[in-house]
């Protein structure tokens, strides 16, 4: 998806609110504003460029010397849609996503979700929507759309040329004419843009750690002391940091392995040029090239194979019979494939006008990966098509990060380990099966330290064991408040640990924050009990930000979503998010569709082994009508 995006920041405006200094270009946590739109976004597309009208060397200096600073083509400020013109006639890959120069905290998966839409709706835009009160009608909820946060055809370039010829410059306006997806976004935070300078002075403190930020207030159906999911893994990947330590592994032993280093290419892929048929290897200038010629006959002089190149040079008139992979033999730049000879003689090959191209079927040497530049980037997860590609390269080593060590347990007084009786009032133990498993996926290692006891000692001695052996530990019950729910004193008597009651369903409860002991430190994440909501504050809390620990690049850390039709209505209140389980199928229009697996409780376990996806119902939004598109996330590269 990322190579098919060009991104572009649109810093066309006059930014007279700031003074003399464009907006883009204002100092801003270290650095200009513009260079925190640009770290957000160049890892979720392929290339970005820069609109802008004054200013141009400043942007330059500011966005460094790979990436484009063009200014419009349309001259005296004819705002965001000339920006969008001159950015589409830059474009070079099939779609462009826009964003604005003020907006220092753009979602990291902006690109992803925009791009779902667009796919699963077959739209010719896709533009990103928040839910917002209105303040003026007792905080009533509305749709907000962000225009200039948007995911468009590059094709869509001669339409807006009509549009703008008509006098128009409404990016609104031009919405109207196109078939548009809106895709809800929780944060609405995310696309706060800076003004003022009394805006950008406000937002300058980085944002604190969670024990110290403040809860922010609630949407007005919610409990107003939940905190929006959004909101708590911010808060989470704002702390954690990938290990430091790496090893060098063999490239098998890196499947599923994070790299820690850049893979430089050491040659060109493929080194040579070669050919991608069987055939004949022949001068594209000897064709029958003219409409109305004769077919021509070559002379065979000889034959290259796949590992023993044919070293001689065809002359005009000459051809040489050769296999896919071979070395293209000097002379020769086209290839005609042997089924599509004219006719074939003892040595000799007719070929008839029209059949193939100049050039045609030869690859090209480095056309795969060129000498010098970056085979695979830092924070990616080894999948086998990266093994191949590092063995293509003559690589028998890469560098990856140690793993991660996980210690987890369960708490309480009520679960019994398979073996043991069931007692009446009990329940097996299933989170640590539930747990093994997720870590075990993920590429953990895992210190499974069994069942703890409702009882202070045990669980300080758990938490205590669990610090010495592993970075991170996650514990499930014993979070929210019931009388037996001690872990949350023991866990806040050992660390700064913050306890969030999440606007969220299934999962409210969550504890996140450093345990420390004498012997070392571990992240923790404190699960609610019930074994659905385990599950789902896994995957959505603990797993980004185990991620982000082993290494794994930010902008890969969220689950995967994309879209489906519901094809039952589902009801849903605004002010929470919540995580229904779905089963994704292909419907008879070919597109995806999903329907919910019946019981939603917290505690039916057999409703997640039938799923095959989440579908996720946003913060704000509200019930869902038969055929409208929603999120999912898929299981499959998930578990
Ligand atoms: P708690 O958050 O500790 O109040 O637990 C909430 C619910 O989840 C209770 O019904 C527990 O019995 C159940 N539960 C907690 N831990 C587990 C576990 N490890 N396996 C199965 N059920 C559990
Ligand atoms: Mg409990």
């Amino acid at each position: 998806m990322k190579s098919k995006i060009t991104g572009l920041i649109l810093a066309g405006g006059r930014g007279t609110r700031m003074g003399r200094v464009d907006k883009g270009l204002q100092p801003f946590r270290g650095t200009t504003m513009i260079a925190h739109v640009l770290r957000r976004l160049a890892p979720q597309v392929d290339t970005v460029a820069i609109n802008a009208n004054r200013n141009l060397p400043q942007y330059q200096a500011a966005a460094g010397a790979d990436t484009v600073v063009m200014p419009d083509q349309m001259s005296g400020f004819e705002g965001p849609l000339a920006g969008l013109q001159a950015g589409l006639h830059y474009c070079a890959t099939e779609l462009l996503l826009t964003a604005p120069c003020d907006s220092p905290f753009l979602p990291a998966d902006l690109a992803a979700r925009l791009y779902a839409a667009l796919e699963t709706e077959n739209a010719d835009l896709a533009v990103a929507v928040t839910m917002e009160t209105d303040e003026q009608d007792g905080g009533a909820p509305y749709r907000q759309p962000h225009p200039v946060f948007s995911l468009l055809k590059a094709s869509l370039l001669p339409q807006l040329e009509a549009y703008l010829a008509t006098g128009a410059r409404r990016v609104e306006g031009w919405h109207k004419s196109l078939r548009v997806a809106e895709v809800m976004f929780d944060d609405a935070s995310a696309f706060r843009n800076i003004n003022t300078l009394e805006e950008l002075k406000r937002h300058e403190p980085e944002a604190a750690t969670p024990a110290a930020t403040p809860v922010p207030a609630a949407s007005p159906a919610g409990d107003p002391d939940a905190l929006p999911v959004d909101e708590a893994r911010r808060l989470i990947a704002q702390r954690v940091t990938p290990v430091a330590a790496t090893e060098k592994v063999a490239v098998c032993s890196a499947l599923d392995r994070v790299l820690a280093e850049d893979i430089i290419s050491p040659i060109n892929v493929p080194a040579y040029d070669n050919s991608a048929m069987d055939g004949y290897a022949l001068r594209g200038a000897d064709l029958p090239l003219d409409a109305g010629a004769g077919p021509v006959t070559l002379k065979v002089i000889g034959a290259a194979y796949a590992g023993r190149p044919f070293e001689k040079t065809a002359a005009p008139g000459e051809c040489v019979r050769i296999m896919t992979g071979a070395a293209m033999p000097p002379g020769c730049d086209s290839v005609l494939p042997q089924e599509l000879a004219a006719a074939i003689g003892e040595s000799s090959v007719t070929i008839a006008h029209g059949t193939i191209r100049a050039g045609a079927n030869r690859r090209f040497a480095g056309e795969d990966l060129t000498a010098g530049g970056v085979a695979l980037a830092r924070g990616k997860i080894m999948r086998p098509a990266d093994l191949g590609l590092v063995a293509s390269l003559g690589i028998a080593e890469v560098t990856v990060r140690r793993r991660l060590r996980v210690a987890f347990f369960s708490t309480g007084d009520e679960l019994r380990s398979l073996g043991d009786t069931l007692d009446t009032g009990c329940v097996y133990d299933s989170n640590r099966y539930t747990l093994f498993g997720m870590l075990t996926r993920l590429g953990c290692e895992v210190v499974d330290l069994g069942i703890v006891r409702d009882d202070p000692a045990a669980l300080q001695a758990a938490l205590r064991s669990a610090c010495r052996e592993a970075d991170a530990i996650i514990t499930s019950g014993g979070v929210s408040e019931g009388a037996a729910d001690y872990t949350r004193d023991i866990m806040a008597l050992l660390g700064d640990v913050a306890f969030w009651k999440l606007a969220m369903r299934p999962g409210r409860p969550l504890a996140f924050g450093e345990v420390r002991t004498g012997d070392g430190a571990a992240w923790l994440f404190g699960l609610p009990g019930n074994p659905v909501a385990v599950m789902v504050s896994f995957y959505l809390f603990a797993r980004p930000a185990l991620l982000r620990m082993m290494g794994v690049d930010e902008a890969r850390t969220m689950p995967q979503t994309t879209r489906a039709r519901a094809t039952e209505a589902i009801r849903k209140r605004p002010g929470r998010t919540e995580y229904q389980r779905g089963i994704v199928s292909t419907g008879v229009d070919g597109g995806a569709q999903v329907r919910l697996t019946g019981a939603q409780g917290s505690g039916i376990l057999s409703s997640m082994t039938e799923a095959n996806c989440i579908v996720v119902l946003r913060h704000g939004q509200a019930g869902v009508a038969v055929g409208d598109p929603v999120d999912i996330i898929l299981f499959d590269g998930l578990i």
